[in-house]
């Protein structure tokens, strides 16, 4: 089909676009005057138990994914909300409740299958899967990943919400606590994804947390220990499945809201960090889809011998700011408030800010590509020269 689709896209001089789970912060997967291609129709997933690999179509969604996979008692790294396409987050680097035991999303690719700007689809080479692995669609249309995938059949998992009564007080107590706990130890089964939301008690500090491993006496040990770290008001954390826990995850992110994100990525989160937050916390618009919250990459996280375009794989946290409402009222408060948030970050110790961000969460005007892929800026470049000279996929997030 690609065989035709594409001369006959390129031979009428049509711009596309590709969508897939539509999640995009600044609908990216529509542009006007374009064509949309939805890939959600290859939607094909075959699991190799014996080889621990997965074959992925193109246009899976998340909850399809874990769905299959438990199924075969079986994980992938994956992001937190089900509606997400796997593709558009494993290629573009791909944070994740599993990221500080298994990697990356990008650190999982082991083959794609991409139909390149002559509209042939053709088995990545090395060079093809190294920009793949943090690039994106930047070469072509990926039809299907073979990636890693990891046996676990029950895990440790629910949303752990802290008394939030005096928020920042909260925030400064469990972030105290954790810098403490890291220093000591924390094993790579535990990923926490500390959070602001407005939830069913009101606006809350809280965290999602994930304990990995079926050796569940020691997952009680460390739900014990986290919820130790500040009074707890609200926890669902039990023994369930990967694929059901990230249903609920549902609850944390609406299904359409107006807004944007806001992004920067920190080394560490200093106490000069967690004052700003908690600062910015206290005047959170109330309404439910606004949201702070922050992925960690941890030290423990592997890192396969993969080359991948990934500058940035030294421990840190992504700071997501989403100033996101369902009432289109509330949104210039919400702007406001993310970006003021925003600036008092960015006046932190310059040297704990890292010149790359989450390109799916930069805002198209501060996108610096040179920061976001540091030394391998030049390969992507030569690649792009190589494989799409006329920039036929010029509407893929990597824009060069
Ligand atoms: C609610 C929400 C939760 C999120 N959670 C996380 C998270 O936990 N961790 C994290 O790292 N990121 C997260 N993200 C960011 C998300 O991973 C990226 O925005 C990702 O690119 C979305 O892919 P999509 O298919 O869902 O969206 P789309 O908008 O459909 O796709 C985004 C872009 O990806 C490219 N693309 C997608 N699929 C293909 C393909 N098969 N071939 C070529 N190009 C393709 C296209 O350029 C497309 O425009 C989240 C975003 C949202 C909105």
């Amino acid at each position: 089909m690609s065989q035709v689709w594409l001369p006959s896209l390129k031979n009428n001089s049509l711009a596309f676009s590709v969508r897939v789970g539509g999640s995009d912060m600044f609908n990216r997967f529509h542009v006007k005057d374009t064509v949309t291609i939805d890939l959600r129709e290859i939607a094909h997933i075959n699991v190799d138990r014996e080889s621990q690999t997965a074959r992925i179509g193109g246009g899976v969604i998340i909850s399809d994914l874990l769905r299959v996979l438990d199924e075969h008692g079986m994980v992938a790294p994956h992001p937190i909300i089900s509606s997400v396409g796997f593709v558009g987050w494993a290629t573009h680097g791909g944070y994740g409740l599993l990221s500080s035991e298994y990697g990356m999303g990008a650190e999982q690719i082991l083959q794609a299958k991409i139909v390149g700007a002559d509209g042939a689809v053709r088995d990545a080479d090395e060079d093809m899967l190294t920009v793949i692995r943090g690039g994106g669609g930047a070469l072509g249309v990926i039809v299907e990943l073979t990636v890693r995938v990891y046996p676990l059949t029950q895990l440790l998992a629910g949303f752990i919400v802290y008394d939030s009564e005096d928020l920042p007080m909260t925030i400064r107590r469990y972030n105290d606590a954790y810098r403490q706990q890291k220093e000591a130890g924390i094993p790579k089964e535990l990923n926490l994804f500390q959070s602001v939301t407005n939830g069913p008690i009101g606006k809350a500090m809280g965290v999602i947390f994930v304990w990995a491993s079926s050796d569940f006496d020691a997952g009680q040990k460390w739900l014990s220990i986290v919820s130790s770290w500040s009074p707890v008001a609200m926890s669902t954390v039990a023994p369930t499945t990967m694929s059901v826990f990230n249903e609920s995850t549902k609850t944390i992110a609406p299904q359409s809201a107006y807004g944007k994100s806001l992004t920067l990525s920190l080394r560490e989160l200093t106490p000069e960090v967690v004052e700003i937050i908690c600062k910015h916390a206290s005047f959170q618009p109330n309404s439910p889809a606004t949201i702070f919250g922050m992925h960690e990459l941890r030290g423990c996280a592997p890192q396969p011998p993969l080359n991948t375009l990934i500058a940035h794989r030294h421990p840190h946290f992504v700071m997501e700011l989403l100033p996101t409402v369902r009432d289109p009222d509330l949104l210039d408060a919400a702007v406001a408030w993310a970006h003021e948030f925003y600036e008092d970050l960015m006046k932190t110790d310059p040297a704990n800010i890292m010149a790359s961000t989450y390109l799916p969460l930069t805002e198209p005007g501060k996108v610096n590509m040179k920061g976001i892929f540091g030394d391998k800026y030049e390969f992507l470049k030569v690649m792009k020269h190589r494989h799409d000279p006329d920039n036929v996929f010029k509407h893929a997030l990597v824009r060069l």
